[in-house]
């Protein structure tokens, strides 16, 4: 049952950035305004709280990362995605149909999971079992 959970949970987190991924490319201007205001917030408390729990140790090392047998140094592939994405990606723009090549490349992402669209679909939860 928590695996089932956890798939929910994540599907649901996934489908809550595929669609700021979808406003951002169509919505219109006052639409955007009004997502951005919104959800900017949201996207930035979500990142400081996932940061924080990656920030080093007094020894230099991710708390979150490292393990009682393998220490993990600082920054962490956390914090090393969040340069890429917030930093270095804010200063080299590209044109968009680039963009999305480029995060095609860059952001392997899970592949749809089949019980992702039988959620969509509002098909029982149960075929979660197989996947
Ligand atoms: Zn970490």
């Amino acid at each position: 049952m928590d695996t089932i959970l956890g798939q929910v949970l994540r599907n649901a987190v996934w489908e809550r950035l595929d669609m700021l991924s979808d406003l951002a490319e169509r919505a219109d201007a006052p639409s955007l305004v009004s997502v951005a205001r919104s959800e900017l917030p949201r996207l930035t408390e979500a990142w400081k709280a996932i940061l924080r729990s990656h920030e080093p140790d007094e020894r230099g090392d991710c708390p979150t990362c490292s393990t009682r047998w393998r220490r993990c140094k600082a920054p962490c592939s956390v914090w090393q995605a969040a340069h890429e994405h917030l930093v270095a990606g804010g200063l080299a723009p590209h044109p968009p149909h680039q963009r999305d090549h480029r995060s095609a490349q860059h952001q392997p992402r899970p592949a749809v999971h089949p019980g992702r669209r039988a959620l969509r679909a509002g098909v029982s939860t149960a075929g979660l079992h197989s996947g």
